[in-house]
């Protein structure tokens, strides 16, 4: 169905601004932070002050009613405004508004009550997943759904949890944050919040997936031996190309070394025969992938074997952080706030600083031996 795009303009602005007094979200009857990514029609006059305008599209609801969703216009203003400001603008100068916008304030648990598996600590077998747990958006909820499904079946059936690392999926990052940072604002999973970016590509959702799908019962043995066949694949033609040498500007090279230039491509290795004509699309683009981003892949996986150590440690259940002498004191509070499950989650909470971490390190060690 057509949309069709308006703009707001300055006499829209100055209805806005000259009625801030009454829009809930300024005058602090709503005490909340609202999410960054969708802000009201108020707050986008406010903070972006220089804009002669900010586009709103008309949306229709559906193919058996004449409503129309404006999208851009969200907002905590009363009634008479939304209408004032909407005639305001040239398309609009006639409408009714059939319902009327409003703005909620949630409730949400924080994250120092829920654990990685999504399980709330205070009411075990509860878990929890979606906006309740402090984010915002589609993706979100659902990946934490998925999460806490499996978890929840999982403990149902006496099995050990599902808990995914950081450098295997976005879904991981998202939790690991949710658990172990205190939230000001909705959460919403960005790109640049993990570290891993260069391992959590698109192209290899595959290849980190699958076998945790199949490990859990949600992906069929089918499934899982193309995948494995595919990673097998993929390392034997890394080998092959390695052990591949020519002569190329009358200095020998391999052909894994040639293909990490910028220019060439699997394609072109292929034409001056030393490619596999017969190899699957999808292998020949991981190789071509794994060949380019060598150099950097490897300084992640350096990284990550550093963490993965710290994930491999457990913190004993109800650790007794006052024991310790030497924490700061906020740190202490932290860690007995958020009772971390390994040493890799209680490195990234907010507030535990390195030296921290080294004083754990050694008194966890003692108990250890
Ligand atoms: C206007 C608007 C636009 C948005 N646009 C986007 C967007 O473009 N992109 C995006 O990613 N996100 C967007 N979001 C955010 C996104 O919709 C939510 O973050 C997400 O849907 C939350 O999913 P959820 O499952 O956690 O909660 P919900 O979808 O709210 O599900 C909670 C469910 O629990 C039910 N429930 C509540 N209490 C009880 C009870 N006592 N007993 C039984 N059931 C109960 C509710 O009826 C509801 O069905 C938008 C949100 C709004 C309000």
């Amino acid at each position: 169905m057509p949309c069709y795009l308006v703009y707001t303009n300055e006499r829209t602005h100055e209805i806005i601004r000259s009625n801030l007094d009454r829009a809930p979200l300024f005058t602090g009857l709503i005490k909340g932070v609202g999410p960054r990514y969708c802000p009201s029609i108020e707050d986008k006059i406010v903070r972006f002050a220089h804009k002669e305008h900010h586009p709103l599209f008309l949306e229709p609801e559906g193919w058996e009613t004449n409503e129309v969703y404006i999208q851009g216009a969200n907002t905590s203003l009363p009634e008479d405004v939304q209408l004032d400001m909407l005639r305001t603008i040239p398309a609009l100068e006639q409408v009714e508004m059939i319902r009327v916008g409003y703005a909620i304030e949630y409730d949400y648990v924080p994250p120092s009550q829920i654990s990685a598996t999504l399980e709330t600590k205070l009411v075990p077998c509860l878990f929890l997943a979606g906006q309740i747990n402090g984010t915002t958006g589609y993706e979100e909820a659902a990946g934490q759904g998925l999460i806490a499904g499996i978890n929840a079946a999982l403990r149902a059936n006496g099995k050990s949890p599902l808990l995914v690392r950081r450098d295997q999926g976005y879904i991981a990052v998202m939790i690991d944050d949710l658990t172990t940072k205190e939230l000001s604002e909705p959460y919403r999973l960005l790109t640049s919040r993990a570290e891993y970016r260069l391992l959590l590509r698109q192209d290899n959702a595959d290849l980190r997936l699958t076998p945790i799908g199949y490990q859990v019962g949600l992906i069929d043995r089918d499934r899982y031996e193309a995948v494995e066949e595919r990673r097998q694949k993929i390392g034997e033609e890394l080998d092959r190309l390695k052990k591949t040498y020519f002569t190329h500007s009358e200095r020998s090279i391999n052909a894994l070394e040639f293909l990490r230039r910028p220019e060439v491509s699997y394609q072109e290795l292929i034409t001056l025969g030393y490619g596999s004509i017969g190899l699957a699309t999808n292998v020949a683009e991981q190789v071509e992938i794994e060949a380019k981003y060598e150099g950097y892949i490897k300084k992640q996986r350096v990284e990550l074997a550093r963490m993965t150590r710290l994930e491999g440690q457990h913190v004993p259940h109800r650790f007794d952080y006052d024991a310790i002498t030497g924490l700061r004191y906020e740190a202490r509070q932290k860690l007995k706030r958020f009772q971390p499950a390994t040493l890799g989650q209680a490195s990234r909470i907010d507030g535990v600083t390195p030296a921290d971490m080294a004083i754990l390190m050694v008194h966890l060690k003692r108990g250890w031996e």
